[in-house]
């Protein structure tokens, strides 16, 4: 039998991305929804302690190993802002029309409009692990002025990727997950299950 992991997110469409870029792994992936684990809050300032928590909460409920993916965008003329706070930016109940709304009217007479996305995921094999996996992808781009394409989700619309010069949301979703912040930061995560349990 495969061994469980939790995946602590109650995103679904990061959940589709964060299960395709894992499938070839040895492991049975269930989403926390599995065991009605709903959205732990997130407290902190920093994506790591965010991602921390959300690990420890899956896990504990679960009584799994559990994967954590803390994740936003970074303005740079917005001092990091949305940051920490991208899934909320607008405020509450989130919506990605009016995070992307706010991101545009913050960015309205700017020329400067570099940005980058980042994911950190932390994995670890109980609540108490205290040497958790923590892995980092940074995807750098830049914000457009007006939203372009139907894919993905959140600020995807308005993010261009420099490499392809389209916005995300415009990348087949095959494309966006080998390159994504995400991409990056679970085939890292991929490197070292496989190092620990071969
Ligand atoms: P979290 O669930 O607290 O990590 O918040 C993540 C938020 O960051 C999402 O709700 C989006 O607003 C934003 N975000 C993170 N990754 C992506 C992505 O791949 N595409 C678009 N927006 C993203």
């Amino acid at each position: 039998m495969k061994n469980q992991i939790v995946i602590a997110t109650s995103n679904a469409k990061k959940l589709i991305e964060i299960r395709s870029i894992l499938n070839d792994m040895n492991f049975e992936i269930l989403p926390q929804s599995h065991f009605k684990i709903d959205a732990t809050e997130e407290p902190f300032h920093t994506f790591v302690e965010n991602a921390l928590i959300k690990a420890r909460y899956a896990s504990r409920l679960s009584n799994l190993p559990a994967i954590a993916d803390d994740s936003g965008i970074c303005v740079d003329v917005l001092e990091g802002k949305p940051g920490v706070l991208s899934a909320r930016f607008a405020g509450d109940p989130s919506s990605d029309q009016k995070n992307n709304e706010k991101l545009l009217k913050s960015l309205e007479n700017e020329s400067n409009r570099n940005a980058h996305y980042i994911c950190v995921i932390v994995f670890i094999k109980h609540e108490f692990d205290p040497e958790p996996i923590i892995t980092e992808g940074i995807w750098h781009g830049e914000i457009l002025r007006a939203p372009r394409g139907s894919g993905g989700f959140g600020y995807d619309p308005l993010f261009l990727d420099h490499m392809t010069e389209k916005a995300v949301a415009e990348l087949p979703s095959q494309i966006k997950n080998r390159i994504s912040h995400r991409g990056q930061a679970l085939n890292k995560l991929k490197l070292k299950l496989n190092q620990m349990y071969g």
